[in-house]
């Protein structure tokens, strides 16, 4: 086992692992920007290097900078956390090359399913069901339209190296179909300097439903069952839970060992998350994370297991600390992704917190670098917390994170707090009853 681990991340997550490698005994190692010197995982780590100004391009990106804080701190693995080179399979092969441990799935694996459109490809062939489309990239605006006079209107053009819901369009007739694929080839450039498209049905009142998979080095492959990320804004999930309230234990068993196979059959190592969006009782696969996700807390609250220990003990070449029999899915949690942002209109609010107070009691867990007189800084994502609630049931969880929600102060700066409130309150979300949509068609009534 390592002795020490750095960790390639900033804010909760940067916490999280850090909690992970304290309870297995492992010393940690923070990097951090300029901007984010005070900052509580950089206080709890046992040693911490910055690594450059706050810009994340010249800090929390700058691999020589990581690389360097890893030597001269003697580090033997690295821990990516989620985003900024979580999935960049470059930055895993030179971690690797400088001699240290990369603590995620194999760079080849990255680099498949990093790209959409090979990442559809292999898993189709590994025999997971995909959603309908062009078969690979369309070369031309003519290739555009054959293929989407195939599929049926309305199709989704997609970015092959797509990612947080950027560079993707709907066109819902031809006329549409032109400047919908010039628009996505566009910002696809932009965000991720490769124009590739592809297209696919539109789903029209899917929900999205993701697997976690887990993989050792010596063939053992689990999945811990689903997490419905169906209420999302923009393309992004904002509030997750596990189990999905229309998946039972019948069709959970059945997709897992469809994805379990293909996993197995890939040979992938780590953790990863399938996602898939779900309509009239079938999964189509859209793609594959290879790294740990915001959300998976609510899979750690149901299966008691630690996702970050397992990945850590997988890196140093464990096998996994349970099989598929002894995966037991104890009652229901929800994760409520706290932003610093307006509840009503989105705008980031970072600044000051004057005061906070965290929520408590049985079946709470808050996972959060937050504290009172902590600045939040204006450069990074606005992510500052995440409220995860575990219960019996469904309605326990919703009644304990309605419990939580009202105790919880972040002072000083907007959060979206009042979302949740006023979400958990709707008989749609009581009932389960809503899909991908569901979200901005109800902000569109809120605002008229
Ligand atoms: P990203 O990597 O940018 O997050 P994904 O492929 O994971 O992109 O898709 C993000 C979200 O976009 C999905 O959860 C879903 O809400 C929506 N989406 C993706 N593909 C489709 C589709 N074919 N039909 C309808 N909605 C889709």
């Amino acid at each position: 086992m390592f002795d020490k681990i750095l960790i390639a991340n900033r804010g909760e997550i940067a916490l999280r692992v850090h909690r992970a490698c304290k309870e297995m005994g492992i010393s940690t190692v923070a990097v951090h920007s300029e901007a984010d010197s005070g900052a509580m995982w950089v206080r709890l780590a046992d040693e911490s290097v910055c690594i450059g100004p706050a810009p994340a391009a010249k800090s929390y990106l700058n691999v020589p900078s990581i690389i360097a804080a890893a030597e001269i701190t003697g580090a033997q693995a690295i821990h990516p956390g989620y985003g900024f080179l979580s999935e960049n399979a470059r930055f895993a092969e030179i971690v690797e090359a400088h001699g240290f441990t990369f603590i995620g799935p194999k760079p080849e694996h990255i680099k498949l399913m990093g790209d959409k459109i090979t990442a559809k490809q292999a898993v189709k062939a590994a025999g997971i069901p995909v959603v309908p489309g062009s078969d690979g990239a369309v070369a031309s605006e003519e290739e555009a339209l054959t293929a989407a006079r195939a599929i049926g209107f309305p199709v989704l053009i997609k970015a092959a190296a797509g990612g947080g819901g950027r560079g993707m369009k709907v066109a819902r007739s031809e006329d549409d179909l032109v400047e919908a694929v010039q628009t996505a080839r566009a910002e696809a450039k932009a965000a991720f300097g490769d124009d590739a498209v592809y297209l696919e049905r539109y789903l029209s009142t899917p929900r999205h439903i993701e697997l976690q998979v887990i993989a050792d080095a010596f063939g053992n492959v689990c999945h811990l069952g689903e997490r419905d990320c169906s209420l999302q804004r923009r393309h992004q999930k904002v509030l997750e839970e596990a189990p999905s309230p229309v998946i039972d234990a019948a069709a959970r068993a059945k997709i897992g060992k469809v994805v379990v196979e293909a996993v197995r059959a890939i040979g992938y190592l780590g953790v990863g998350t399938v996602e898939f969006l779900y309509e009239n009782g079938e999964f189509f696969f859209i793609e594959m994370n290879t790294r740990l996700q915001v959300e998976h807390p609510v899979t750690e609250a149901i299966t008691d297991i630690d996702l970050v220990r397992e990945q850590i003990r997988i890196a140093a070449g464990l096998p996994l600390s349970f099989t598929q029999d002894e995966v037991i899915f104890e009652g229901h949690a929800i994760e409520c992704r706290i932003n610093a942002e307006n509840a009503r209109t989105f705008a980031p609010s970072p600044g000051l917190v004057t005061d906070f107070h965290a929520p408590g009691g049985l079946g709470v867990r808050l996972d959060s670098a937050l504290y009172a007189g902590y600045t939040i800084p204006p450069y990074y994502d606005s992510l500052v917390g995440k409220l995860i609630v575990h219960g019996r049931d469904r309605a326990e969880c919703i009644a304990r994170m309605n419990r939580c929600l009202n105790e919880m102060v972040v002072a000083g700066i907007d959060t979206n707090i009042a979302l949740f409130q006023d979400l958990l309150a709707n008989p749609d979300i009581v009932r389960g009853d809503y899909n991908i949509h569901w979200l901005e068609n109800w902000m569109k009534g809120q605002s008229a």
